[in-house]
This record gives structure tokens, sequence and C-alpha cells, in this order.
């Protein structure tokens, strides 16, 4: 910690909570831009505006099989013979009349059930015989059998997508369902990314021996994209080029003076995140750049590994509040604390409803043993069937071991009040 900032070490629950607080009062504070884009460009973006049905859903009673539509009661007559009226295809209309008792319409899937019947007998369940058929004893359909009753999966007007959504395919379709193309959805928070560090050059650099490349801004350019931010401020051979006139943020000494006027430069994004020089080092000016800054500092510490000195707060800015993460520059520890805390800021700057980390659950392939303590995230690999998930943890080499969390795909969270998981155990898995 250096000089004039109060140490503010949390537990994992109290840190989660304190982000939870934030991220609430983002969301219920000033509005979010909101544009429109092109539905083939919505995907991972947020909507602004809800998508409404424009009519009812299904607009017709729908055959969900292909077979007979016709009255149930009818098939309670032991060796009823229907006669078949005429067919019914998707894209069209039934145009004969009103079925009647002992009458039944052949039927395609999606097509509209003709009025009079209330259940479609699957065809492969008939004896069809001149122009008759005959349901198979057991295979009577119950009424509404095999038809999604008008307006059943939403009215006319109805909310199909809620604003504060994130976008995906089943969201996408909904939205292309109801005839809305260009869908309103919030602006990117723009997040500056900014690495500290005496020893970093950048990626496309040769390094000296003593040197290592940036890879800190990669992983959470990255980790922004996904979460529907803009990553600005890059090198140039980042991802996504800047935004134009936004300034390129280059690598940052380890010099107060420089940390701040770095600072300053991203102002006016939605989120800072800083990577590296907030541990106890003599050369870790990051909190010390930031108390310059007037920041107000909401933790220093959470009990976790990795990742445990991570900053969270926030400056005095130009539209308030500027939210800043100062995250702990060991890789693992920068995707870690990404993942758990800035992820929800990132999700409520997004305009989205839920906040949460990136959690999933699976079953421990084997035991973990670990000293209690500190809240876990181990390096994972899962594997996935309709039976569940085994997930197995990775050898590491600690938090800088960047191939083993290229190998893994999750982090096993451990309790802090665990020792030992047994090999089976339910855990949950962090997402990054
Ligand atoms: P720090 O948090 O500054 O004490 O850095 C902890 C460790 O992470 C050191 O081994 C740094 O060299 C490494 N590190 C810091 N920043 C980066 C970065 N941007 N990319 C890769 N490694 C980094
Ligand atoms: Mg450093």
């Amino acid at each position: 910690m250096q000089s004039g900032s109060r140490s503010i070490v949390l537990s994992y629950a109290e840190a989660v909570s304190v982000v939870a607080e934030e991220a609430r009062r983002v969301k219920d504070g000033e509005a979010l831009r909101s544009e429109r884009v092109a539905l083939r460009d919505a995907a991972g973006r947020v909507l602004a505006r809800a998508i409404d049905a424009d009519r009812d859903q299904p607009p017709f009673p729908r055959s969900t099989r292909d077979g007979f539509a016709c009255r149930a009661a009818d098939l309670t007559k032991p060796g009823i013979r229907l006669r078949v009226m005429g067919l019914v295809r998707a894209g069209e209309m039934w145009m004969g009349s009103r079925l009647d008792a002992g009458e039944a319409a052949e039927i395609m899937t999606g097509a509209p059930v003709p009025a009079g019947a209330d259940c479609v007998v699957m065809v492969e369940h008939v004896i069809a015989e001149g122009g008759t058929i005959q349901v198979m004893p057991g295979r009577e359909p119950a009424s509404g059998e095999n038809i999604v009753p008008e307006g059943a999966e939403a009215r006319a007007g109805a909310v199909v997508v809620p604003a504060g959504v994130r976008m995906g395919p089943a969201q996408i379709a909904a939205a292309a369902a109801c005839g809305v193309t260009q869908p309103e959805v919030f602006a990117r928070p723009r997040v500056a990314i900014l690495a500290t560090g005496d020893e970093l050059v950048e990626a496309e650099e040769q390094p000296q021996a003593w040197q290592i490349r940036n890879s800190n801004s990669w992983s959470l350019a990255a980790q922004v994209m996904t979460r529907g931010g803009e990553p600005v401020g890059l090198h140039p051979s980042a991802p996504t080029p800047c935004a134009p006139g936004t300034p390129v943020l280059p690598i940052v000494p380890d010099d107060p003076e420089a940390t701040r006027r770095a600072i300053e430069s991203a102002m006016g994004c939605e989120l800072i995140l800083l990577t590296g020089g907030v541990s106890m080092g003599r050369f870790d000016f990051v909190e010390q750049a930031l108390l310059a800054l007037d920041a107000e500092f909401l933790f220093t510490g959470v009990k976790i590994q990795p990742g445990r000195p991570v900053v969270f707060g926030r400056l005095p800015g130009a539209k308030g509040k500027q939210y800043f993460f100062g995250l702990p520059g060991n890789p693992l520890s920068t995707m870690v604390t990404f993942a758990l805390f800035a992820a929800p800021m990132l999700a409520a700057l997004s305009g989205e409803n839920r906040h949460e980390p990136a959690f999933g659950m699976a079953r421990l392939a084997e035991e973990i043993v670990v000293k209690p303590g500190l809240t876990r995230f181990l390096p994972a690999r899962r594997e996935g069937s309709v039976d569940g998930t085994v997930v197995r943890r990775m050898a590491w080499q600690g938090s800088g071991d960047l191939a083993s969390a290229a190998a893994a795909d999750c982090f096993v969270a451990v309790r802090e009040d665990a020792e030992r998981m047994q090999a089976g155990e339910p855990v949950t898995t962090l997402l990054i």
C-alpha cells in the first residue's frame, strides 16, 4: 500500500457485493446511449428497447406434426373411421369448411389447424385406407395434443425479449420473427486498457532477455470484446483498431507521474483497466497515481488467489463517476479478476440486466487439496455431456503460467473454508 491510501482488503463475498452495488448504481443511474444496428451485427449487443410481438405467435393454431387434424372426442369411439376432407400444408390456409364429427384433414408440420379440429394424430399412428383413416389403438391424442394454440407463445404487443438482455442466437431469431431488423441496442462502453511495467514490450517487439511481452492488454481486449465492450487506446496491433481520434495508450512505465498522466489520458472512457503495479513492490505506483487524482477506493485487495492485490474504485470525472480497476499484472490474475469483478461492471455499463460473472457447475474429476483462507480459482478443463460436466484441474506454475491457462477452459472455484474437495463433488467453475 502506498502512502495516503487506506488498505481495504475484503473477503471474496464482500468484494462481490461491493461490485454488485456499484453495478446496480450504474444501471439505475444516468441513461446510457443507444443506437440501431443491423440484425447481423446484433450478436453480443444489449437490447435498449424491448422486442415486442407484432402479432400473435403463432398467428394461427399450428400443427407440430405431420398427420391428421381431427376431433379428439371422435377418437374415444373404438374403431372409428374418419373421412379425410382434404389437405393443408405449411404456407396455406385450410380452404375447406369447419371440420365436423367424423372428419379429418391431412396436415403438415407448421400448417394452420382447420377450425373444428382440436388435435393432430401423427401420420405414423394411423392406418389410411380409401380416403379414410383409423387411429391405431392406444395412439389417440388428447384434445390439444400436437397443436400450439394461436398466441400461446406470445400475444400481439407482448414483450418477447426485454430491454437489458444481451442478444444471442435465440434473441436475434426472436427479433427476426417479430420483423425487427434494426434492433435498438446500447452503445458499447469504451474501456481503456493501460498496461504498466518497466519490463514490458509490445507483442510484436523482440524482448531483451530481461523483458517480457505485454500479454495482458490482449487478454483484456478479448474479454472486453466478448462482454460487449470496446477496448480503446490499445497499441495499433491490437485486435480492433481504436476509434478514430482516440489516443493510443502506450505501455506505462513504473513511474508515479507517468502513471497519473496515462490515467488522465484515459478519462472519458466508461471504464479504466490498469494492469500491474498494484502489489506491495517498491515500483508499484498505480494506487499512488490514482490517489493523486482523488480516487475513491472501494477495495484495495480481495482474499482470493490468484488476484489478491486487485483494486476497485472511482475517480471524479467530467461525466460523474469514472470507474477503474487496478488488476494485478500476473496474466492469470488479470484474467480472473477481470472475470470476477470488472466483467460485472462492464455488464452494467453495457446496460445489461444481469451482472454476475459467468459461472458454471461441474463435478470434480479428482480431489483438490488446498490451504484454506483464500477463495481460489484454479485453471481447469471441462469435459461435458448431457450427463453432466466433469472438470479436471491443470498443473500450473502459479498465476504467471499462461501455458496452463491456454490449455484450460475455466477456473475451478474453491471456497475459502475448503481444505479438501472430493472427486465427484459438485463445484462451481468460472468461465473466462
Ligand atoms: P505486477 O502486478 O506489476 O507486480 O506484475 C506481476 C507479474 O506480472 C510480473 O511478473 C510482471 O512481469 C507480470 N506482468 C505485469 N504486467 C504484464 C503484462 N501486461 N503482460 C504480461 N505480464 C505482465
Ligand atoms: Mg509491475
